[in-house]
């Protein structure tokens, strides 16, 4: 299944624009952001429609009100520090609790789309720390 076909299967909200560099820049490789639920609503709950490209994947970074993935296409990585990486397929579901070091992104040759929840938002955005080098991503399999 090429690339092209694999992302327009995986898409149940649509894609967005690319990402805004305030948040690009903290990412190897292209990505697209659809903010499904604003980063303003009163809920404090926002809820973003993450694509990376193959190869993309956001650096090491926290939540301080943690954060929720739903996954909803493609094939993906999630990594907390100290432990393996898990991959990541549609209908999984990851919680990442408060201040959890962690990173997600698609594999080397697929898309990946997930939901992103924002939970307890108001706790404070995201801390972002050093980038996944291609040494440790390569490593993945
Ligand atoms: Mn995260």
């Amino acid at each position: 299944m090429d690339n092209a076909k694999n992302i327009s299967e995986s898409v149940i909200f649509p894609r967005g624009e690319k990402t805004p560099e305030a948040f690009a820049k903290y990412f190897i490789g292209t990505s697209y952001l659809n903010m499904v639920v604003p980063f303003d609503s009163p809920l404090k709950c926002p809820i973003g429609n993450v694509t990376f490209e193959p190869g993309c994947r956001n650096n090491w970074h926290k939540h301080p009100g943690g954060q929720i993935l739903l996954v909803t296409g493609g094939r993906g990585w999630y990594q907390e520090e100290g432990k393996p990486a898990q991959e990541l397929q549609p209908g999984d579901v990851v919680e990442i609790f408060p201040n959890v070091k962690h990173w997600h992104g698609a594999t080397r040759d697929s898309w990946l789309v997930h939901l992103a929840v924002e939970a307890d938002v108001s706790a404070g955005s995201a801390e972002w720390l050093e980038p996944v080098t291609d040494e440790e991503y390569d490593k993945l399999k």
